[in-house]
This record gives C-alpha cells, structure tokens and sequence, in this order.
C-alpha cells in the first residue's frame, strides 16, 4: 500500500465515529448541566509553553513532545495535553477578570511520542475540565464527582476513584527529605529512569512500575502533611462521601506533572491493558496561573481519554445509543420524475428528514435494494404514474408495505410513520 497513517493513530470511520459524537455529546450536556463553558485553543503552542507548565523533568517533556521549528525558527510543540493551553488562554484573555470561579471544558487531539500499545496512542483526544479562581475543597469535589458521573452516565459501571494529596509546598519539601532518606540506600537497585529521577523530581519515582517491589515499605506523604493540607484533604474526602462517590485513597498517586498541589485523582478501570488502567486523571493545580505569567489562581480539574473510554465501552459491549439513518430513500422512474425527486428530497430534507436519493443511474430494482442497503426504514417511489397523480408510494421496508400518498402530505405521513416504527406500542 502506498500511504498508510502515521503510527501510532487511528482513522475513526463511519460506524465507529458514532461512539464518538455519542461521548463528545455527553460530554458537552453534562458540561451544561455543571455549569462549564467550552473553550478551543490552538493545537500547537510555543514550545516554552510546555516547559514551563508541564515540567521540564516530567516524561512528556523529556522524551514524548512533538516538537518542530516553523519557518520563523520558533520551537513549537503539538500539545501534549489541555491544562497548559486552556490556562495560557486564561491568562492571554484575562478571564481572570469575570467572575470566580471561570469553569471551562475542552475535547480535542492530544500528541504523545509514546510507544503505541494498548489504550496508548501518539495522537489521542481528551475531554477536559479547569475550574479557575477557587481553592474551595467542595470544587475539588465537583470535579471528581463530574468525572465520575461521565463514566456513569456513558454506561461504565466500574470505573473506579483513586485520590491522594500531594499537599502544599510545605509538605511536599518535608515529604522529599523523608523519601531521599529511604530511597538513597537503595539508589543502586533502582532502576535507571529512577536513579535520574531520584537527583531531579524524586516524587516520581513512586509512579515507577518496574521498582514495585523496592518501594513496597516507602513512606506515605500523608504523613507528611501539614495540619491545613491534611485538613484540607479530609474536607474534600468529608464531600465526596456527601456526594456517594466511592473512592480509594492511593497514598502513592502522585501524577506525573509539576504543577499539581493538595489533590490528585485517577479515574481506573481494568481490561484495556496494563499501561493503560488509567482512563482518567486530575488535580489541582494552584500554583501553574501564577507560573505562567497571570495573577495567582488556585485551580483544579481533570483529563480524561476518551480512546480509553471508547476500549472500555467496546469490551465491556455496552450499547451506544446510535443514530440510523436516512430515515427516506427516495427513488424516480422516468425522466420527469427523476427532475421532480431533486425538489421533493430538498423539501424532505428542509423539513428535517434525514433523506438521500440514487446518484448512480440504477434501475428501479437496483435503487430498492440501495435503499435497503442505505439502511433506510422507508423509500418513496415516484413514477411518471404517480407525478400525474400529484402523489408518491411509500414502502416501509422493514415489513414491505406499500400504499400511495398525496404529494401534499407525504413528509408527514413519513414522520407519523416514523414514530410509530420507533414506538410501536403507542400505536396500538
Ligand atoms: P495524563 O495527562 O497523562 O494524566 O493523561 C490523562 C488521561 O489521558 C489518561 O488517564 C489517559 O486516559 C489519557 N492518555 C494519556 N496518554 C495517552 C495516550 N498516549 N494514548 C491514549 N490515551 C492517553
């Protein structure tokens, strides 16, 4: 084959793409029903952008950006996830001056130089939101409870929550020095990603899934949390149960991005494979506003990937309402009918019928078993017969009934038909 896609991507195509529009519609009702406003941003964005926000010691930056010169000799990178891009937005716009806390969403592409496997692609989509302006725990809350709500309301029943905090800065710097003290003995055993880890960013070595076995005595940074974080994270706990939201506390879920402070949450669920159980994740972040050149703002949010909710929804066979269409295939016998058919599917499709026609010249046995095919529920036949008649026959095709209807009210006998084929018993 001469042209094949990039690896590490994926063609959704007609009969997939379905899932798709039924998530992103999801997501953007529930995003209404919260309160959240959509926001767009660019897909690539100067590289320093990254550095700053993401963190220059964090996987993605170090190996998985996909970054490139433009012909001005600037460094930009394809974003590799929303947060910086929605709070680079945030700040460029000043919608710091409305009114607090700003609630924004995003679906979009992602890119990742990773290596493709299961649930993990090199370009992906998430569906994300920011809450910026509050350092309230009860938003916190309503993050993860609105993760947790899309699983649910997409028709995924075990996804499960994971949290932790991470603290402020304050327990952070006292957790590091505990874990420098355990991990340094054991520096020549860790593996190499966490030796360099441990001179750089040694929080994550704790996400390590090679060093399991060395880190099973590590100690939990919630011991090391000050009295307000520690107050702070029992309130977000004290609210989610407020809200039934089911979760574990994961004292070793510390996210692999800089910017995060107090919560962290994982969305998990297993099946898609190893590399892969995270279908979600969050957190708050209140010092990256600041970091990146706007007022200070405490601000939290989450990413979820949706491919991964896709793999889910397709080994778990949860049924996706899907859209079947055209509702009328229309077909003409005869020249003058066939002139006549264009203004009639215009009408049909002006009156909000999803309608189609035959573009290939066929016979009349061939147009009925193309509108079979199209998967249409009915065809209109107009014949020179009928067009002298001022009508059109119907056959729904499911049960092959056929009868003849004035050109007057043929769009709404096809609705009424319509209905009762998808709600049969009112019929009755
Ligand atoms: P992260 O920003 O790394 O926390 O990612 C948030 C979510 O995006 C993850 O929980 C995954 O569901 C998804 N995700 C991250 N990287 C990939 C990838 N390479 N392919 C598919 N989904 C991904």
């Amino acid at each position: 084959m001469r042209f094949q896609k990039p690896k590490g991507t994926q063609d959704l195509l007609p009969g997939k793409v379905e899932i798709w529009q039924f998530l992103e519609a999801k997501a953007h009702e529930l995003c209404r029903r919260f309160n959240y406003r959509e926001i767009r941003t660019p897909i690539f964005e100067m590289t320093e952008l990254f550095l700053r926000s993401v963190g220059e010691t964090t996987d993605i930056v170090e190996k998985e950006m996909y970054t490139f010169r433009d012909k001005a000799d600037r460094s930009m990178t394809l974003r590799p996830e929303g947060t910086a891009g929605a709070v680079r937005a945030y700040v460029e716009n000043k919608l710091f001056a409305s009114v607090d806390p700003v609630k924004l969403y995003y679906i979009g592409p992602m890119f990742r130089y990773e290596r493709p496997q299961a649930g993990r692609y090199r370009q992906f989509h998430q569906f994300g939101v920011e809450a910026i302006g509050s350092d309230d725990p009860a938003l916190d809350a309503e993050v993860i409870a609105m993760g947790y709500r899309f699983y649910r309301e997409v028709g995924l029943n075990d996804v499960r929550v994971e949290i932790n905090s991470i603290g402020n800065a304050a327990s952070r710097a006292s957790y590091r020095k505990r874990l420098e003290d355990f991990l340094a003995p054991k520096l020549p055993s860790l593996c190499p990603d966490c030796q360099k880890r441990f001179l750089r960013n040694p929080l994550r070595v704790l996400d390590c899934k090679k060093d399991v076995e060395l880190l099973q005595d590590v100690p939990s940074i919630l011991d090391s949390l000050d009295e307000p974080s520690r107050r702070r994270f029992d309130e977000v706990r004290a609210y989610l149960d407020e809200l039934a939201v089911p979760y574990a506390v994961n004292c070793r879920l510390v996210r692999g991005l800089d910017y995060y402070t107090h919560t962290a949450f994982e969305y998990k669920a297993g099946g898609i494979g190893a590399a892969a159980d995270a279908v979600g994740g969050g957190g708050r972040y209140d010092g990256l506003v600041a970091e990146i050149g706007g007022e200070d703002r405490p601000a939290v949010g989450f990413g979820i990937g949706l491919e991964r909710v896709v793999a889910l929804l397709e080994t778990r066979n949860v049924d996706v309402p899907v859209d079947r269409f055209p509702d009328v295939y229309l077909i003409a016998v005869g020249e003058q009918a066939s002139r006549k058919l264009v203004s009639l599917l215009d009408a049909a499709r002006a009156a909000g019928l999803s309608a189609d026609r035959d573009y290939m010249g066929r016979s009349l046995k061939a147009q009925l078993k193309a509108a079979d095919r199209s998967g249409a529920k009915i065809a209109a036949v107009l014949g020179e017969d009928e067009l002298d008649r001022r009508q059109i026959q119907l056959k729904i095709l499911a049960t092959g009934e056929q009868y003849a209807v004035s050109l007057d009210r043929w769009i709404d006998e096809i609705k009424n038909r319509l209905s009762r084929l998808e709600h049969p018993e009112e019929g009755r």
